[in-house]
């Protein structure tokens, strides 16, 4: 299946396109179709399999850039992790004029962000821990955010990022789109899941590419 035969806006399929996304992986064939109607999912993917255009779609064709509101929230387990998604965002996004990305990781000056949250945004990724720090101190209003996405989920609950996932998602609108992507799919990632999706469909895919 090939991306010009998915049901989005056309100019993104050309930006698609002109990034060299022609053909969708496994990953991307099984869970598009349901995540574009704002179906809940649970996806168990390896690394490669990619997952990132799999979960960005979805927040690209609803975003509504004249709304300077927080709509996506996607969280990562590094640093290094969350600048990568939001950095390939902004490459999904680049043919959209200001489109407002911000991460919001540990391991960096907490100040700057203060300063940077009170000009507003688009889409949030970062990790747990530092967005809820930023819930706690009502540096973030999280009440418009409609897709939310965990990324490496199984790292995240590695690091004991549990609690911190469950406090941050009681921030969010309940009638949102949730989003789990997980390399392994543990006991942990069931309760977690059972606790903040809704409905979702369950994907496996077994070999990348
Ligand atoms: P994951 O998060 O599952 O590890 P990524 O989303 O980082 O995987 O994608 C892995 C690599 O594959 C990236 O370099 C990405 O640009 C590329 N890629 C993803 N989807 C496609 C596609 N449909 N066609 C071509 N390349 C793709
Ligand atoms: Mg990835």
């Amino acid at each position: 299946m090939t991306f010009s035969q998915l049901d989005i806006n056309k100019d993104f399929i050309k930006n698609l396109e002109s990034l060299g996304y022609i053909n969708l992986t496994p990953i991307q064939e099984l869970s598009l179709s349901s995540s574009l109607k704002g179906k809940d999912l649970i996806a168990r993917a390896k690394t490669g399999s990619g997952k990132t255009v799999a979960f960005s779609l979805p927040i690209v064709e609803k975003l509504r850039v004249k709304e300077f509101k927080i709509q996506a929230l996607l969280l990562a387990p590094t640093r290094e992790l969350a600048n990568q998604i939001a950095q390939n965002l902004r490459l999904l996004f680049r043919h959209v004029h200001n489109v407002k990305i911000l991460t919001l990781c540990g391991g960096v000056p907490f100040k700057p962000q203060v300063v940077s949250l009170s000009h507003q945004a688009h889409i949030i990724v970062g990790t747990p821990g530092r967005v809820l720090k930023h819930l706690d101190e009502k540096n973030l209003n999280l009440d418009f955010v409609e897709t939310f996405v965990l990324d490496e989920a199984d790292k995240m609950l590695d690091m004991g990022f549990y609690d911190d996932i469950e406090k941050v998602s009681s921030f969010l609108p309940k009638n949102r789109q949730t989003m789990l992507f997980s390399a392994t799919y543990t006991d942990d990632i069931k309760l977690l899941a059972s606790n903040i999706l809704n409905n979702p469909l369950f994907i496996e895919v077994e070999n990348e590419e």
